[in-house]
């Protein structure tokens, strides 16, 4: 790898916390850079042939369950049924393309968030992504901006891309269950409710639909609970650690970056699952 491309990388890795704990797997030789552990043979990530996650076949266990280096694997599961929008529309927005889409969202009445928002936040990337990241809901600067993680979070979910070797809008697909900001009566961000995300929904099914990405990453509790169709108590961890099937895509969960960025020492975790994913994605792609 490049030095330069070397320096970049591991200033990117330790920005999400992740240390040596991983590196070593992939790579011969460790050196260190700015007080970090570096193995010089890593390579750069690259996402055609995976050098990070082995393609590895599923097996089955004693008990019969089916999984791929010991974690669960291809537990079916659909796209909840929604909505709270009338059967009529959720038929029209099932049909549309990318413009008609746009638009429906912009104008959407659906649910009450409409009334408080400034701008809508579609999604933003590449419409034949790979990968496709769902977030929770927009916050006050994304609607500010009409613009999906922005700020802080969104720095760190740019990391979390470049350390799977993408960029945002380059290969990847960005967007939210739900589509206007969610705030409570003090105007601080808040989780959508369950008929919000019953409203606004459809709308990311068929950008799902549309995209068709190889692999979802749902980021945090409510994509990953909105996407599986999970009971709203389910935490997070429960959720992780598998593949799950959204709609004959494989999707993995993990933990939302601004959450990431209060408990800095989950990054490791959330490397993890993101290596799952690129295992699935791998998986897809052989
Ligand atoms: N959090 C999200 O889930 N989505 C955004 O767009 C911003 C913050």
């Amino acid at each position: 790898m490049h030095s330069n491309q070397a320096t970049a990388r591991i200033k990117m890795l330790t920005e999400m916390g992740i240390g040596p704990v991983w590196l070593p797997r992939y790579a011969e030789a460790s050196h260190e850079v700015g007080g970090v552990s570096v193995l010089v043979d890593a390579g750069p990530v690259h996402i055609e042939k995976s050098s990070f996650a082995t393609v590895v076949e599923p097996s089955i266990d004693a008990t019969g369950e089916t999984k791929v280096n010991g974690v669960a694997w291809l537990d079916e599961l659909l796209v909840p049924d929604a909505s709270a929008l009338p059967l009529s529309v959720v038929q029209s927005v099932s049909e549309m393309g990318w413009d008609d889409l746009e638009q429906a969202v912009t104008s959407c009445r659906a649910c009450g968030l409409c009334a408080g928002r400034q701008k809508t936040v579609f999604g933003v990337g590449a419409r034949s992504a790979a990968w496709l990241f769902v977030g929770e809901g927009p916050g006050s600067e994304e609607n500010i901006q009409g613009v999906p993680f922005v700020g802080a979070a969104g720095q760190l979910l740019d990391n979390m891309l470049l350390s799977l070797g993408v960029r945002r809008g380059d290969r990847t697909y960005i967007a939210n269950v739900v589509k206007c900001r969610p705030n409570d009566q003090n105007g601080n961000d808040r989780p959508p409710v369950a008929d919000e995300i019953a409203s606004c929904l459809p709308y990311l099914q068929r950008q799902i639909a549309l995209i068709q990405p190889q692999v979802i990453v749902a980021l945090g509790k409510t994509a990953a609970i909105a996407l599986t169709g999970s009971d709203p108590d389910t935490p997070v961890t429960q959720l992780r650690n598998k593949v799950h099937i959204v709609a004959g895509i494989p999707m993995v969960a993990t933990y939302h970056p601004a959450y990431l960025l209060r408990k800095p020492r989950e990054k490791s975790k959330a490397w993890q699952d993101l290596c799952l994913a690129q295992q699935a994605l791998d998986g897809k792609a052989a």
